[in-house]
Formats: structure tokens, sequence, C-alpha cells
């Protein structure tokens, strides 16, 4: 039993990481896209629904630019990043030639070596994919729930 800080409701609560906070949240909040559980690692291919939305992660559009840069900012070359990671040399050239977009087991990978984002969370409705910020302070959890 506990509080959960969300939303304020007394009963079952867990341990969380919202926003880069750790937090103690209740089931009902958890089921929220951008709440990750402690001690499980972070399910990148999730798929969460959020009464009637529907958060997906997809590969940011400039994995390629974010992935270059990460590297050389590494000091590395296509091989020794490659070969940090365990993939073939020429998956690096073609991932960040932009002619492969990673799947997320690579996309993953290469965001945690190079410590960049490359794995967004984005709603998804029939109009397509709507990008939602959730680094933006002003967009809260409270503001995602009173969405309709
Ligand atoms: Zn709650």
């Amino acid at each position: 039993m506990g509080v959960c800080e969300i939303c304020g409701r007394i009963g079952e609560v867990r341990d969380a990481v919202v926003e880069g906070a750790m937090v103690q949240v209740c089931s009902r909040c958890s089921k929220h896209g951008n709440v990750v559980f402690i001690p499980k690692p972070v399910a990148l291919e999730r798929k969460k629904e959020v009464e009637s939305f529907e958060y997906i992660d997809v590969i940011v559009d400039n994995y390629s630019s974010l992935i270059k840069d990460g590297r050389e900012k590494k000091g590395l070359n296509h091989e020794e990043l490659a070969k940090a990671i365990a993939e073939k040399e020429s998956v690096i050239s073609q991932v960040e030639a932009g002619n492969m977009k990673p799947n997320f087991k690579l996309a993953k990978k290469l965001a945690v070596f190079l410590n960049i984002e490359l794995i967004e969370n984005v709603e998804s409705s029939k109009e397509g994919y709507k990008n939602i910020n959730f680094k933006d302070s002003s967009l809260t959890i409270g503001d995602l729930l009173k969405k309709e």
C-alpha cells in the first residue's frame, strides 16, 4: 500500500521512473507509456493503450545524423563502433547513410552506447503519428489524463 505520486490515490503502488524521476505510481497511472518500471528494462517495442490514445515507439527520422554525430563525438570510426556494439561495419555505414533504418534492437544498442535518443514515443491516431514531447515541462501526465 502507498500513495500514488501522480494522482494521489491510495492503494497498490509500484516504483517507476517518470520523466527521469523515480516515483511510486498506482496501476492506473502506470498504464501511461512514459512510465518505466524498475527494475524491468525499457520495453522498446511495447504498445500501450491509454484510454482512447495509443502510444507507440518509433525510430526518430534523423537517426542517421544522430548516430553519425554520436559516433564522431566518441572518436570512433565505423569499424570501432560496429565492434563495440557487436554489429557489422556495413550495418553502421548503411544506417549512417540513411539507407537502412535500424530496428529497435539495434537502435537501443546505439542509443545506449552513444548516449543519444533514437526512439521516441508518439501518439498513434487515425490521422497518423502525432509527436508528443514528454520532455516539454508544460505537458504533464495530468494533462494527458485530461485529454479525450
Ligand atoms: Zn495514480
